[in-house]
């Protein structure tokens, strides 16, 4: 694989960090990739992707980057980080206001510019906010939904090849999917790296159907990026989306039971969003018996923590975790 250039933004390794308690409950070994502990502005998937997308930015001499996500988007929040940190303007286009909490908070704190938008609007609204910019004699630089075009994949192309030098090689990798980069770069760096195990991504939101071929051109994409063009096809890629209906960012009991079993059983926070959604997944999963006796299985925990402060997570938690 190429060494793209990076603007260094992570604390890696992230670390791997076994889950006893939960191994022992479920039969088989589960182990935890802490990306969460990125390491920038509480950290998570999103700022492995911004290392190369700011390393690029700053190279074609941009002053101000720009972005789009929901509102308690973690994307946004580490964009907003990540442009601080490099000494950019950060502009945020924001879907449905709600309370300033959470992720939407620290895009305040960290000095984002945000305005709102709607889903239907955010594509249209995104390139009108660039232009605004490019009027006002500004150099932005457009950051795509989720950081995922195959710039922001190749990052868990990356990823995965730190996860193998951590001597951790597991016979299934679980964790969320939604704009689909992390995938993306998974699938593209277990084909360079020769990784046999499987990939599984939990939809979060997006029919298999639609998110299988989006995968799949995006890690041929990634591929070709990192010098090694090789083909998928969306049969290629395995996503459960049996968990999806709910919609995004719906907090469901399962995702509450998720939460608090691996915040109680092993100190771990996970997110409502994103990857309580991928646990609860993995527990029914496991439940179903999707995943053989004494396998290894590895969450890897995409961050998204701070929506766990969020305005209306906040207190369905509360409730669930029986203080209120
Ligand atoms: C963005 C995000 C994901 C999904 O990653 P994609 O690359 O968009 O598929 C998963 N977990 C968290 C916490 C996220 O913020």
């Amino acid at each position: 694989m190429n060494a793209l250039p990076r603007f260094p933004l992570a604390a890696l390794p992230t670390p791997v960090m076994p889950l006893p308690r939960l191994s022992a409950a479920l039969g088989f070994r589960l182990l935890v990739k802490r990306d969460d502990l990125t390491g920038l502005a509480f950290g998570g998937n999103k700022t492995r992707k911004l290392e190369l997308l700011l390393a690029d930015a700053l190279a074609q001499g941009a002053d101000m980057v720009l972005t789009t996500g929901a509102a308690q988007s973690n994307h946004c929040r580490q964009t907003a980080a990540a442009a601080a940190r490099a000494g950019l303007a950060c502009r945020l286009v924001l879907m449905k206001p709600p309370k300033p909490s959470g992720n939407l908070l620290l895009d305040g704190l960290l000095g984002a510019e945000v305005r709102w938008t709607t889903r239907e609007r955010r594509d249209a609204d995104l390139a009108h906010a660039a232009e605004e910019a490019a009027a006002d004699g500004r150099k932005p630089y457009l950051i795509p939904y989720g950081g995922s075009n195959a710039l922001g994949a190749a990052a868990y192309a990356y990823a995965l090849e730190e996860l193998l030098a951590q001597e951790v090689v597991p016979d299934t990798i679980v964790f969320a999917t939604s704009s689909g980069g992390t995938q993306a770069g998974l699938v593209a760096g277990a084909r360079l790296l020769g990784f046999r195990g499987r990939i599984l991504g939990v939809s979060v939101d997006e029919p298999a159907g639609v998110l299988k071929p989006r995968v799949a051109a995006l890690a041929s994409q990634t591929t070709a990026l990192l010098g090694e063009p090789a083909d998928f096809r969306p049969e290629d890629i395995l996503v459960e989306d049996a968990y999806a209906a709910p919609g995004y960012g719906v907090l469901t009991g399962a995702e509450e039971t998720a939460i608090l079993r691996f915040a109680r059983a092993e100190g771990l926070l996970i997110d409502p969003v994103y990857t309580g959604r991928a646990a609860a997944g993995l527990l029914d999963l496991a439940a179903q018996g999707a995943f053989r006796k004494g396998e290894t299985v590895l969450f890897w925990h995409t961050g998204g923590t701070p929506g766990l402060f969020a305005e209306g997570y906040a207190t369905r938690l509360a409730e669930a975790a029986g203080l209120i």
